[in-house]
């Protein structure tokens, strides 16, 4: 399947700096920031700088150095945000089962609490 870029897409917006966000990392290739609506005391979003609609695209489309900065911010963050003691959840939403909301990639970093379950009942 090829993905079509929506660049009015909401993290678009915030990466054109059209919408304000809490930034807690920024490199070259990748923006991290506080979700507006947390879920868990940590929630975290992390998204690549590319105009990428979900994971799999990112994972066959970008370089290689978008792909190694992004997957080290993850990393860097799940040290950073203090969520490796207790255990954390990341989740990377896509298209209409994924109920992806915002069609750019984005991996929830989630943690702080426990999270119940993967998966409940739609
Ligand atoms: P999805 O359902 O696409 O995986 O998740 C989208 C996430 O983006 C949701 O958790 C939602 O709260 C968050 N979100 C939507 N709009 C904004 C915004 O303008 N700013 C921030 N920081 N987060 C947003």
């Amino acid at each position: 399947m090829t993905y079509t870029y929506d660049d009015q897409n909401i993290f678009a917006k915030i990466l054109r700096g059209e919408i304000p966000n809490e930034t807690v990392h920024e490199t070259e290739h990748t923006l991290a920031f506080r979700d507006i609506y947390p879920q868990a005391p940590v929630h975290v979003l992390v998204i690549p700088k590319g105009p990428y609609v979900c994971y799999d695209h990112f994972a066959r489309a970008a370089s290689d150095a978008e792909i190694v900065d992004y997957t080290r911010v993850v990393g860097q963050l799940c040290a950073e945000l203090g969520v490796q003691e207790d255990g954390y959840r990341l989740i990377s939403n896509a298209g209409a089962h994924g109920v992806q909301e915002v069609p750019h990639l984005h991996v929830h970093i989630l943690g702080g609490r426990v999270l119940g379950r993967m998966l409940a009942k739609a």
